[in-house]
C-alpha cells in the first residue's frame, strides 16, 4: 500500500467518544520507496496520545518522530488545538521544524490570532533574557495557491475554500496516482463534492448546524457516495446503518 492513511480521530468538537478529525497520511518521501513520512490532515489535541494509539491499533509507525508536517485546513480549536505541543516537541525532542501546508488566508491568523500567546517568547534557562520567537522558528511554512498544485514531500496539494465561519480549505492531495480528497469542515456544496470528485477516494464531514447533513450526502448517486468515507461525525451517529462508509480510529486505509 503506497499511499494510506490512519485516521486519527473521527469526531466533532464536541464528541465524549472519539478524538477531534484528524488523518495521519502515510507516503514515500519524495517518491522514494525506502522512507516513509507521515503528515497529518489537521492536528488537534492530545495529538501525541492519537499518534499513539492509533498507531497501536493499526500497527503502522505512527511515532511523532515521523510526522514531517501538517496540512492544516481551519483555525477551529478541534483542528489545531495541537500544533503548539507538536512544535515544541519537534523544537525540544527531534531539533527541528514542523513543515506547515495551508491557504495564506488561515496563515494571516495563525501566529497572532492562536499561537503567539503561547509561543512567542522562551527562557532558554532560569534567569536568562526571554528570547522573541515567531512563526518560522518552529515551523516551515508552505502556502497553498489558489492557482494551482503546490509540490511538498511527494504529495501534489490544491484546495478550495468551504463555506464554513472562518476561511477553511478542503484539499486534493496526489502522490504518484493516487488522490485522496478531503472537505475540512463544510456546509452541503454540491460544487465543492464535484471538485472533489476528482480523487479516487473522498473523506467528507457530516455533522449538525452549519455542516453537511447526512442526509445530503445520502441522496447523491452511488457513484458518488462509493469512494466517499465520513468523518467529523456525532457521537449519536449511527456507524452501523450509514449507506457511507463511516472511517473509523486507528484502522488504515488505501487511497
Ligand atoms: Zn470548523
Amino acid at each position: 500500500m503506497a499511499f494510506r492513511f490512519v485516521p486519527l480521530g473521527v469526531g466533532d468538537a464536541f464528541s465524549a467518544r472519539y478524538y477531534s478529525t484528524c488523518l495521519a497520511l502515510v507516503l514515500a518521501r519524495d517518491g522514494v520507496e525506502a522512507h516513509e513520512d507521515v503528515w497529518l490532515v489537521d492536528c488537534p489535541h492530545p495529538i501525541q496520545k492519537m499518534l499513539a494509539e492509533a498507531g497501536r491499533a493499526s500497527a503502522e509507525p505512527l511515532e511523532p518522530a515521523r510526522v514531517r508536517g501538517v496540512l492544516l485546513t481551519h483555525l477551529h480549536a478541534d483542528h489545531c488545538s495541537g500544533l503548539e505541543g507538536l512544535a515544541y516537541w519537534m523544537r525540544f525532542y527531534e531539533q527541528r521544524k514542523l513543515e506547515l501546508v495551508t491557504h495564506p488566508e488561515v496563515l494571516a491568523r495563525l501566529w497572532e490570532g492562536h499561537l503567539a500567546a503561547g509561543m512567542e517568547q522562551l527562557m532558554p534557562s532560569v534567569g536568562a533574557p526571554f528570547q522573541r520567537m515567531s512563526l518560522e522558528d518552529y515551523f516551515d511554512v508552505i502556502p497553498l495557491r489558489d492557482e494551482g498544485p503546490v509540490q511538498v514531500g511527494g504529495m501534489s496539494i490544491e484546495c478550495r475554500r468551504t463555506i464554513h465561519h472562518i476561511p477553511t480549505y478542503a484539499m486534493r492531495v496526489r502522490v504518484g496516482e493516487r488522490t485522496l480528497g478531503h472537505s475540512a469542515d463544510t456546509a452541503f456544496d454540491p460544487a465543492l463534492i464535484e471538485w472533489l470528485g476528482a480523487a479516487d477516494l473522498v473523506v467528507h464531514e457530516t455533522n449538525h448546524g452549519t455542516h453537511t447533513p447526512y442526509g445530503k450526502l445520502a441522496a447523491l448517486p452511488p457513484a458518488t457516495r462509493a469512494k466517499m468515507r465520513l468523518v467529523h461525525y456525532p457521537d449519536e451517529f449511527d456507524v452501523g446503518s450509514s449507506v457511507i462508509e463511516a472511517l473509523r480510529e486507528g484502522r488504515v486505509y488505501a487511497v
